[in-house]
């Protein structure tokens, strides 16, 4: 297959490339490397051998797209380009709003316009709001979260069913992850986002290799066994992996599915930060604040769908998490 990945210089999108070239599939990298650094491109090429077509564009230029899809025969996209930051979502949501759902919206207008019918996009766990108990099965109703980001990724899944409704011979899948961790075996590709971490593990990451002073980890208190946050940590890998059995399924499906990628395992910050601790061989200073606005104290996924539907299980372990986390921030560090 030829497979245009919006925002394929991104975290999870650059090791979905790196999966997709690795099992002999083709990949058109379109991303305006607004949190993306050009230099990942030829680090898809030092891991795989090949390189991706890149294009530096936004997705919501509609005719940077049909030049795409003029220059290239693309079977299916995979969509991930979005802005993800929750934080500056409540600061500036017309910034989210206008991005997030104009790149849906082009990409799937000029889908339309070439008669390309497959699509899997970057959905998120966010979308089962704070209603929903643990674990989260994709027969849940996923119409509430707490944050512009959020209300983002719930708005694409509607418009894409609306759309699957109008065109049924349209497939899309929406993918709902829960906690991507992790980074590539080769040190070269993982998340390294600009400025501060909002997320847990490139803040560790941070903090392990002397950049920060130290982790603060956001209440004690929560009703959960260690008293801190639970979430369901997989690594981006596996995460990529899941991206590939979508677009197979993909190929000979119709219509528009949800499914959970997860490990359905929930891990404790504490647990978390002593995985790292242990596997790394290291002292993380940290300390315990307060609680962190919106946060959900404890949610997984039931990932039974993605097995039955695509096949689909997470095989990296918690330490495989942390191990290569920290071999790619060693290496960011000494950039
Ligand atoms: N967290 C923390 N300190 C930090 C960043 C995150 O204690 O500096 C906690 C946070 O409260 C949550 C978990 O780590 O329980 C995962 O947070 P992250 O922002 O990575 O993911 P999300 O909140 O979106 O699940």
């Amino acid at each position: 297959m030829k497979v245009l990945v919006t925002g394929g210089a991104g975290y999870i999108g650059s090791h979905t490339v790196v999966e997709l070239l690795q099992a002999g599939h083709e990949a058109v990298v379109l991303d305006d490397l607004s949190n993306a650094q050009a230099d990942v491109i030829n680090r898809i090429e030092t891991i795989t051998g090949r390189r991706p077509a890149f294009y530096e564009n936004d997705c919501k230029d509609a005719d940077a797209l049909r030049r795409v899809f003029r220059e290239h025969e693309i079977d299916a996209v995979i969509h991930f380009a979005a802005y993800k930051a929750v934080g500056e979502s409540v600061r500036e949501p017309l910034k989210y709003y206008r991005n997030n759902l104009d790149s849906a919206i082009t990409l799937l207008e000029v889908m339309e316009e070439v008669g390309c019918r497959k699509l899997v996009f970057s959905s998120s766990a966010t979308v089962y709001g704070p209603e929903n108990e643990a674990p989260y099965r994709e027969d849940m109703p996923a119409l509430q979260t707490s944050n512009p980001y959020g209300w983002t990724k719930v708005m694409i899944e509607r418009i894409l069913k609306d759309y699957v409704t109008a065109h049924p011979d349209f497939c899309a899948i929406l993918l709902r992850y829960f906690n991507p961790i992790g980074a590539h075996e080769s040190g070269l590709l993982g998340d390294d986002p600009n400025g501060i971490p909002n997320n847990l593990m490139p803040y560790i990451g941070r903090v392990a290799a002397g950049q920060l002073e130290k982790l603060t980890i956001f209440g004690d208190d929560y009703p959960t066994p260690d008293g801190t946050c639970q979430r369901d940590y997989l690594h981006v890998v596996d995460l990529a992996v899941g991206h590939l059995r979508a677009l197979e399924y993909a190929a000979d499906h119709e219509g528009a599915e949800a499914i959970n990628l997860g490990t359905g395992h929930g891990v404790s910050v504490l647990e978390l930060v002593n995985a790292f601790q242990k596997v790394n061989e290291l002292t993380l200073p940290y300390v315990i604040g307060p609680r962190r606005d919106g946060d959900l104290p404890a949610f997984w996924a039931d990932p039974t769908k993605a097995k039955e539907v695509l096949g689909w299980e997470a095989t990296h372990t918690l330490e495989d998490m942390c191990r290569s986390s920290w071999l790619y921030a060693k290496n960011c560090a000494r950039k």
